[in-house]
């Protein structure tokens, strides 16, 4: 490969080492207020919940378990490697990394997962009530539908392997008697879908205390569906394709980007 070929590769990566430094301080700083938005709105007892976030192509950054989620600062997000789950940093990932890292791999396109114990959208599971249907237009609009995940241990590697199905379809989802789940572009969007789903589920159980909560008239729904289908948020996701180097490769394109990079960031530089 010619000289000026191979500085050109090396100055293109080192533009994206740099803009990694600054999306990984941002992106800790969207988990951080996205933890603290769901324990201040009630989502979450202190302890629970938890909120991840794609940080390039090998790792994520993930909250830290059995932390205050109203108080977590950005060193104590958990940097992990993609391919293991392995902490980079030696510190906790949440105790539910399983589902987080399953869903990641199987859906290149989701860049963010928020998952909360939001009381309206868990009460309705316990007490048998599907938002699979959804009573209001917003759900369906938005989010395709609300489909619930049949029960399975917190914790453990049967939530995750619960979870693929609907992940694969769906960006909002309830966990029977455990939580919600949603999947976003990025914090921001994850954590309004979560409000989303809490907020229709809200409007449900007021519906079903003062009355009844019939779905949306099938007509009417199947309309909306189409509507959110010609948007692309309800039609099955196809996950998007990984970006594949060779190992080869991608250490001499990392190499040469930290060297060029030094260049770059060295003191004199406007
Ligand atoms: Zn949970």
């Amino acid at each position: 490969m010619a000289l000026r070929s191979i500085a050109a590769l090396a100055r293109e990566r080192a533009r994206r080492i740099e803009s990694r430094v600054v999306s990984e301080h941002r992106l800790r700083a969207d988990i951080c207020h996205a933890a603290r938005v769901l324990y201040e709105r009630g989502h979450n007892a202190p302890a629970d919940g938890n909120v991840s976030a794609r940080l390039g192509r090998r790792y994520l950054l993930c909250t830290p378990t059995g932390v205050h989620k109203g108080e977590l600062s950005s060193d104590a997000i958990v940097k992990l490697r993609l391919a293991d789950g392995l902490s980079i940093d030696e510190k906790r990932p949440s105790s539910e990394i399983k589902m987080h890292l399953g869903i990641y791999r199987a859906r290149a396109d989701v860049g963010a997962i928020v998952h909360a114990h939001s009381p309206h959208a868990v009460g309705l599971t316990v007490s048998g009530q599907s938002m699979a249907e959804p009573v209001v237009p917003e759900a369906i609009l938005g989010l395709g539908g609300i489909p619930t995940v049949p029960y399975a241990s917190p914790t453990t590697a049967d939530v995750a392997a619960a979870v693929l199905p609907y992940a694969l379809r769906f960006n909002a989802f309830i966990l029977e008697r455990h939580g919600t789940v949603t999947l976003g572009d990025d914090v921001a969007m994850a954590l309004s879908r979560l409000e989303v789903v809490e907020h229709t589920a809200h409007i449900t159980a007021v519906a079903l205390a003062t009355g009844g909560a019939p779905p949306i008239d099938a007509t009417e729904a199947a309309h909306l569906r189409k509507m959110a289908e010609d948007a692309g948020l309800s039609r099955p996701l196809d996950g998007g394709a990984p970006i594949r180097l060779s190992a080869a490769e991608e250490s001499l394109a990392e190499a040469l980007a930290e060297r060029v990079l030094a260049r770059l960031l060295a003191p004199g530089r406007s």
